[in-house]
């Protein structure tokens, strides 16, 4: 079957006065229905670009989209009008944010921010859209639903603002979900919550869901494949069972042991050296070079290609078979 979300070879640049950054230098990855993809990276190698180029909310200077494609059920969301491409927004894919009291807006109540995507999008009316809103804020476990409807963001504690951006995001049932560091901004006990409400909500929906993250220990339970990119570009595509059991690069080799492991208790963790680089002067050869523990002759000058490590998973290292080898 045709995946719900095809991405393909993706270019984005900003132009600034300061110069030409490449955000995305050829991203591609697909998310198919009932399926989690984890896209993860550290801050800057253009996971959120990404997914606000996907959401068509990114398509004005200074920044470019260069080449490259994003297909939504077969059919290229670049090539569509702004109007053609809001419809999808919503309905067709919908996104959350870290950031909750941000995306809710603090002078309407919860509710009413629902309802008015019910009213507008599918001419409910108001009675059928509070009812539809108290089912949402239900199905996210927000206690008291139907009296909370009525409360302001403000009202909210920060997981529950969370829970309403979620409610808010499946008012129309979108077939994919893109959440953008959901729980970041939460507590750790909060953010296993909110976690768990995700994959079920996913599970149940059998919706596609891309969960953007800088941090591989909460994707561990909940995706079914991960993407991790660096500088712009995916370095490394696999089933997540795979890419814990066998990193195939060097760059997810070293943010696995930079996680804290139970079974290693008062190890000292391992940091990754270095900064991540400069995109408007991104490394030659493989990007990741200066910060490679692995990196030898050939790794500042030549450009490494995909290797195919079979089963789906792919790799852009010179010497990906012996590393995913040695894992
Ligand atoms: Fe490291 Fe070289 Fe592989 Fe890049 S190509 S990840 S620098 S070993
Ligand atoms: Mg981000």
């Amino acid at each position: 079957t045709q995946p719900l979300l095809e991405v393909e070879d993706l270019h984005v640049e900003f132009r600034t006065r300061d110069g030409v950054a490449k955000v995305l230098n050829g991203v591609s990855y697909h998310v198919s229905a009932g399926e989690t993809l984890a896209v993860l990276g550290e801050s800057g190698s253009g996971k959120s670009v990404t997914a606000q180029t996907i959401m068509g909310i990114l398509d004005m200077p200074p920044a470019f989209i260069t080449n490259g494609s994003i297909k939504f059920r077969g059919e290229d969301l670049l090539t569509k009008s702004a109007d053609e491409r809001r419809a999808v927004r919503g309905e067709g894919i919908a996104m959350i944010f870290q950031d909750a009291l941000s995306a809710l807006n603090p002078v309407f109540t919860v509710g009413f921010q629902i309802e008015e995507q019910l009213k507008v999008r599918r001419g409910m009316s108001k009675a059928d859209a509070r009812k539809r809103a108290v089912e949402l804020l239900d199905q996210v476990k927000i206690p008291n639903a139907k009296g909370r409807v009525s409360d302001y963001p403000h009202q909210f504690s920060g997981g529950m603002r969370q829970r309403a951006m979620i409610a808010m995001s499946l008012a129309l049932d979108p077939e994919l979900l893109i959440a953008d560091e959901p729980t970041t901004a939460l507590d750790v006990t909060v953010q296993a919550q909110i976690m768990d409400l995700l994959a079920e909500i996913q599970k149940e929906r059998d919706m596609g869901m891309i969960l953007i993250t800088h941090d591989l220990g909460v994707v561990a339970d909940v995706a079914d494949r991960i993407s991790v990119m660096y500088a712009g570009r995916i370095v490394e595509h696999a089933d997540v069972y795979e890419l814990f059991r066998a990193p195939g690069h060097p760059y997810t080799e070293s943010l696995l042991e930079s996680l804290p492991r139970l079974d290693l208790k008062g190890q000292e963790l391992k940091t990754i050296k270095g900064l991540p680089p400069s995109l408007t002067n991104i490394p030659s050869g493989c990007p990741f070079h200066p910060r490679c523990p692995r990196a030898f002759d050939r790794c500042p000058t030549e450009v490494p290609a995909v290797h195919n490590l079979g089963m789906g998973r792919t790799s852009r290292c010179h010497i990906a078979e012996e590393v995913v080898a040695r894992g």
